[in-house]
């Protein structure tokens, strides 16, 4: 059986393209772009195949916590949690074995406490931050003195350094700057590498160059480290097959691409 991976979106949140999508030096360069609100769907992505079942990231919470504590506006459908989701592609949580999550925004990883049999993995720098951040990304964390309790708040998660195996064809690899510990997954599938590039890359319009500014990307808006989130954009840009084996958390081309094609990376 050969690895595929199963892109599911689990709701949608309403961002500013010039202050999330892309950095403001950008916008006299960017006339298509739209200086409104735009709904982008919140990603997951199930990789079957492999030794055992993996999840990269299990998506945003309920359509009431996510417009009360994060993005107004925001909303999950009946069938976008991601138990429906998995039940439409024929599981539980409970067979879920491993959730690799890209960072531990509010939006990647709810619903924790039904995957009962799953290992949860971040990166070591990702973790730490997200137990201590700065009040700016007190939301980002869900952090206590909102009155929430986070996701991630007394769960068991390994931590990861570097470029790290997860299981044969599955691999992470450090992907920092949206966040302090962003990684990304690759898995190898009978197409060529698919890269799970979370919010390390925000929206697909980042890896266009910007001649007259000297840009060979155009930076996103919403950074922890623009240099790292510069060069990781950069990296991946480079490392993958092409632009059609990228796949981010935000992306709305990936909501038509799935109604053609639901599971990638077969031949
Ligand atoms: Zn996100």
């Amino acid at each position: 059986m050969s690895i595929t991976v199963r892109p599911m979106n689990t709701g949608f949140v309403p961002t500013n393209p010039f202050q999330y999508h892309y950095h403001f030096s950008c916008a006299p360069y960017l006339k298509d772009v739209p200086n409104e609100k735009i709904p982008l769907p919140v990603f997951t992505f199930l990789i079957e195949g492999a030794e055992k079942l993996v999840l990269v990231d299990t998506g945003m919470a309920w359509t009431e916590r996510a417009d009360k504590y994060h993005h107004p506006g925001s909303w999950q459908e009946e069938g976008q949690d991601i138990e429906s989701q998995l039940k439409a592609a024929g599981y539980t949580p409970a067979d879920v074995d491993i959730v690799l999550f890209t960072h531990l925004h509010w939006d990647h990883m709810f619903y924790l406490d039904k995957f009962i049999n799953a290992r949860f993995i971040c990166h070591k720098r990702e973790w730490e931050f997200a137990n201590h951040p700065i009040p700016l990304y007190y939301k980002s964390y869900e952090h206590p003195a909102l009155g929430v309790e986070a996701p991630f708040a007394g769960k068991d998660f390994e931590t990861v350094e570097g470029e790290t195996e997860i299981l044969p064809g599955i691999r992470v690899f450090e992907s920092f700057g949206h966040s302090p510990g962003h990684m990304s997954v690759e898995a190898d599938t009978e197409e060529g590498s698919y890269i799970c590039a979370g919010d390390s890359i925000f929206v697909m319009g980042n890896l266009n160059p910007i001649p007259e500014l000297h840009y060979n990307i155009s930076p996103p808006g919403r950074f922890y480290n623009i240099v790292e989130s510069w060069k990781s954009i950069e990296y991946q840009k480079a490392r993958a097959k092409d632009s059609s084996f990228l796949l981010l958390s935000h992306d709305k081309a990936l909501l038509d691409r799935i109604r053609e094609t639901p599971v990638l990376g077969k031949k």
